[in-house]
C-alpha cells in the first residue's frame, strides 16, 4: 500500500477524536482519522454515554409507571423483552454512528480502519484488513480514550464479573447483583438494573458516593438508593471474588467485619484506565504520568512537538465534553490559534435518579482550598413545577464570591439537572453575579426557576422560600 501523507492524523474516533478531525477539516486541513473499531464514536457512543442513557430512558418508564399508581393511574406489571430493548438500543447507536460516518465523508476526512501504532514522531503504521498502511503526518492527535479498570483481584475470567462494557450489552436481568464502586458508572447502572428488577447491593470504599459532587447533592441519590436498592454500603471495600458454581463469592471488608456472600453477577465500576499501551508511544517523545496518562500542557501538546493528546488518554476528568473541548484546543494549537486557550468551566452530570450536576467551584473544593464563599440554596419542594411533576426531591445551590457576588459554582440535584446545569456554565463563563441571575426572568412554571430563586434567596427575597434578609 502506498503511504498516505497528511497534515493531521487523528488516532481514535471517539467524541474527542472525531471532533478534532471534523474541526481540522472545517479549517481546511487534510486529515486522516484512524479507528480500530468497525464503528466510529468511541466508548461514549458504543459502550458508554449513549447506550447507558438509552437504557436509563427505557427503565425510567418502569419507575414512572409504578409511581403513577400513587396518583391514581395504574398500569400492569412491566414485561421486559430484553431482546427488543437491546435491539432498540442498538438501533440508536447504529443511527448515530452512521451520522458520524456521513459527517466524516462530507468533510473529506479520510478514514483508515485498523489499529494504529507510532513508528516515530512523524509516522503511524495502521494494521488494516488489507495489510499495513503507513500514514505520514505533520501533526498527530492521540485520542485513544480509556477502558474500564479491572483490578487483578476482580479479574477472575468469568462472564459473571462484568465491567460497564458487558453490563450495557444487557446479557440478562440478574436476580442479585453486586456493584463495586459508587461512582458515576456504578450508580447509573445500579439505577438501570434496579428498575429492571435486580436486587442490587452497592459497595463503595469511600464514605460517600459520586466523589467530586457536594454531599448535600449526593444525599438525594443516597436516599433514592436506600429506598430502591437492596443495600448501599459506604466504607465497604470489596477485596476478592471467586466463582462458586453458578455464583460469584465475594469478600467485603465492611463495618469492621469481613462479609462473605454470593451474587449472580458483579459489576466492577472502580474507575477507568487510559489506552496508552500498544500504540508505539515509546517510539515518540511523548511521556506518561505515574497513572499512565499522557502528559500534555494547556495547549494539549505532549513532550513530542509533533504530537498532541486529548480526552481521557490525556487525563483530568474523563468526560466526553471535556474531550470535545480539548479537540478544539488541539486543532487550534496546530493551526496557530491567536489566543492562548483558557480554562473553561467544566460541567459534570451523573444521570442517576435524581440527576446530579455541577459546574465551576464546588463547596467541598472551596473548603479544601480555603476559598471563602457564600452559599445560597433553593429546595425544590417549594417549586410549583417540581411538585406538579411529583419530583420535589431536588436542590439548586449557588457558590458565590463574597466580595463581588460573582457566581463561582452551581450545583443541582433533581429531575433533569443535567439539562439545567448549562445555565450555570453560562453564568460563570459570562462572569454573572448573583444579582444578574436573580434579575433574569425565568419562565413559570419550570425547574429553571430554581436557579433564579436560589439567587433571590441570597438577598432574602425568594418568592417561594423564606430566608432571613440580608442587606441588598
Ligand atoms: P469513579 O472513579 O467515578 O468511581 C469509582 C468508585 O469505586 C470510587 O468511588 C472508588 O472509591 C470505588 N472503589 C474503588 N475500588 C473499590 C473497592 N475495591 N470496593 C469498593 N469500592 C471501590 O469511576 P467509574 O464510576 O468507574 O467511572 C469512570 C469514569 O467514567 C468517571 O471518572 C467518569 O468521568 C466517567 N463517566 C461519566 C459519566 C457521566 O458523565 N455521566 C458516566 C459514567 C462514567
Amino acid at each position: 500500500m502506498d503511504p498516505i501523507h497528511t497534515e493531521i492524523a487523528v488516532l481514535g474516533a471517539g467524541p474527542g477524536g472525531y471532533a478534532a478531525a471534523f474541526y481540522a477539516a472545517d479549517l481546511g486541513r487534510r486529515v486522516v482519522l484512524v479507528e480500530q473499531s468497525p464503528r466510529l464514536g468511541g466508548v461514549c457512543l458504543n459502550a458508554g454515554c449513549i447506550p447507558s442513557k438509552a437504557l436509563l430512558h427505557s427503565t425510567h418508564a418502569i419507575t414512572t409507571a409504578r409511581e403513577s399508581a400513587l396518583r391514581g393511574i395504574t398500569f400492569g406489571a412491566p414485561q421486559v423483552d430484553l431482546a427488543r430493548l437491546r435491539a432498540w438500543k442498538e438501533s440508536v447507536l447504529a443511527k448515530l454512528a452512521a451520522g458520524i460516518a456521513q459527517l466524516a465523508k462530507s468533510r473529506g476526512v479520510q478514514e483508515v480502519a485498523g489499529r494504529g501504532r507510532f513508528t516515530d514522531s512523524r509516522n503511524l503504521d495502521v494494521e488494516t484488513a488489507n495489510g499495513t498502511q503507513r500514514v505520514s503526518f505533520q501533526h498527530a492527535i492521540i485520542a485513544t480514550g480509556s477502558r474500564p479498570s479491572l483490578p487483578k483481584a476482580f479479574d477472575i475470567g468469568s462472564p459473571r464479573v462484568m465491567t460497564s462494557t458487558e453490563a450495557l450489552e444487557l446479557p440478562d436481568i440478574p436476580a442479585r447483583m453486586l456493584v463495586i464502586g459508587g461512582g458515576y458508572i456504578g450508580m447509573e447502572l445500579a439505577t438501570v438494573f434496579a428498575a429492571l428488577g435486580s436486587k442490587i447491593v452497592v459497595a463503595e470504599a469511600l464514605d460517600g458516593i459520586l466523589a467530586g459532587a457536594d454531599a448535600d447533592l449526593t444525599r438525594l441519590v443516597l436516599s433514592w438508593a436506600r429506598k430502591n436498592l437492596q443495600e448501599i454500603r459506604l466504607k465497604a471495600r470489596v477485596t476478592s471474588l471467586r466463582i462458586e458454581g453458578d455464583e460469584v463469592h465475594v469478600t467485603t471488608e465492611f463495618d469492621g467485619k469481613t462479609v462473605e456472600e454470593s451474587y449472580d453477577r458483579i459489576l466492577v465500576a472502580v474507575g477507568r484506565v487510559p489506552n496508552t499501551e500498544g500504540i508505539g508511544l515509546e517510539n515518540t517523545r511523548a511521556t506518561l504520568d505515574d497513572r499512565r496518562f499522557i502528559v500534555v500542557d494547556a495547549r494539549q501538546q505532549t513532550a513530542d512537538p509533533s504530537i498532541l493528546a486529548i480526552g481521557d488518554v490525556a487525563g483530568g476528568v474523563l468526560l466526553a465534553h471535556k474531550a470535545a473541548r480539548e479537540a478544539r484546543v488541539a486543532v487550534e494549537t496546530i493551526t496557530g490559534s491567536p489566543a492562548p486557550p483558557r480554562k473553561s468551566v467544566m460541567p459534570a452530570v451523573v444521570f442517576t435518579d435524581p440527576e446530579v450536576a455541577w459546574c465551576g467551584l464546588t463547596e467541598a473544593e472551596a473548603k479544601q482550598q480555603g476559598i471563602a464563599v457564600e452559599i445560597s440554596k433553593f429546595q425544590w419542594g417549594a417549586s410549583g413545577r417540581a411538585q406538579a411533576m411529583d419530583r420535589p426531591d431536588g436542590l439548586t445551590k449557588l457558590i458565590l464570591e463574597p466580595q463581588t457576588q460573582r457566581v463561582l459554582g452551581v450545583g443541582i440535584a433533581g429531575h433533569g439537572a443535567g439539562e439545567l446545569i448549562s445555565e450555570g456554565v453560562l453564568a460563570i463563563e459570562m462572569g454573572a453575579t448573583v444579582r444578574d441571575l436573580a434579575r433574569c426572568i425565568h419562565p413559570h412554571p419550570t425547574l429553571s426557576e430554581t436557579l433564579m430563586e436560589s439567587a433571590e434567596a441570597f438577598f432574602g427575597h425568594a418568592t417561594h422560600a423564606f430566608v432571613h434578609k440580608r442587606a441588598a
